[in-house]
């Protein structure tokens, strides 16, 4: 028998991964439209935005307007991506109370791009603790293709282990393992999320699926079995990646709330207003959704019309 948790969280991406690679710029109030649809759905946890340089990201330009409209949701942990202490100095001015940092596993990518190394890279954040830390905001960050990277493949898991190090060294310990490359595989997943919650008990961990060749979903279910909790999902299957060839989305948020609502694990979303809602990117976004239960609906919905 599976063994599966009782009850999950999801954190809501697709503001922020999902709008990020869309070509169609939404406004700012249909942006809070949406983030309020998903407030009252039920969702706890919902990625707003980023604080990335407009010129860089344009469709994540107005993650700080979006911040001072929605003020803060009791129950409700709003947070933002940031590259850096400008990012922690924007959520200050907008009263964005929870951040988070990324780094990637592959060294040459990081080497790459920033000329140093994922470790260098995560000791450089000791500044946006503090400042984080000053303010009472509160800080994770997060880890991309630590299941393999298009340039070396499989990362050994000593180079990830030292990179989650990383960052505790400089106070952060709530850490989300992202598969930006779609190249997790399930077995793999559970063997690296038992491993680090074994090694590193004390951290709070997220896991961030896309679903590039399919497995999204079948690494959720392997993650759930070595005991993870939290999960990250984007409506309408939106997201992709811009370094990834082929990327596809995020893990659609609508088919994980239909596997945890046939196998009885609590998610505290309300799946119908989370179709709906998934339902209407299609007119926003002019293009059709990766999503099997918008396509085929929920398999209730199913037995009950044929009952009839
Ligand atoms: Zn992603």
């Amino acid at each position: 028998m599976l063994k599966l948790p009782s009850s999950i969280t999801l954190c809501e991406v697709g503001l922020r991964d999902g709008l990020q690679n869309e070509d169609t710029l939404l406004t700012t109030e249909q942006k809070l439209e949406l983030l309020r649809g998903l407030i009252d759905a039920g969702f706890s946890v919902i990625e707003v935005g980023s604080f990335m340089h407009p010129k860089r990201v344009p469709q994540m330009a107005d993650t700080d307007q979006l911040f001072k409209e929605l003020g803060d949701v009791p129950g409700v942990e709003l947070r933002a991506l940031i590259p850096n202490l400008r990012g922690v100095k924007r959520a200050v001015e907008c009263g964005c109370r929870k951040v988070k940092l990324n780094v990637s596993a592959s060294r040459m990518h990081n080497l790459k791009n920033l000329n140093m190394t994922p470790e260098q890279s995560v000791a450089g954040f000791a500044d946006c603790v503090k400042m984080a830390h000053d303010n009472n905001i509160v800080i994770s960050g997060s880890i991309s293709m630590p299941f393999g990277s298009p340039w070396e493949g499989r990362i050994p898991q000593e180079q990830v282990d030292s990179i989650i190090e990383a960052y505790m060294n400089v106070g952060i310990t709530e850490i989300s393992l992202s598969d930006a490359s779609g190249m997790a595989v399930p077995s793999q997943v559970n063997e690296i999320c038992s491993h680090v919650r074994e090694k590193y008990p004390e951290n709070t961990w997220w896991l961030h699926f896309h679903n590039t060749r399919g497995l999204g979903i079948a690494n959720i279910m392997a993650a759930m079995e070595a005991g993870m909790t939290r999960f990250d999902s984007s409506f309408g299957g939106l997201g992709g990646c811009p370094f990834v060839p082929g990327a596809a989305g995020n893990v659609c948020t609508e088919d994980v709330l239909h596997l945890c609502e046939e196998s009885g694990i609590e998610t505290g979303v309300d799946i119908v207003k989370l179709i709906a809602l998934s339902r209407s990117l299609r007119t926003l976004l002019n293009h059709g959704m990766e999503s099997y239960i918008l396509r085929a609906g929920r398999s209730r919905d199913l037995i009950a019309s044929q009952a009839k």
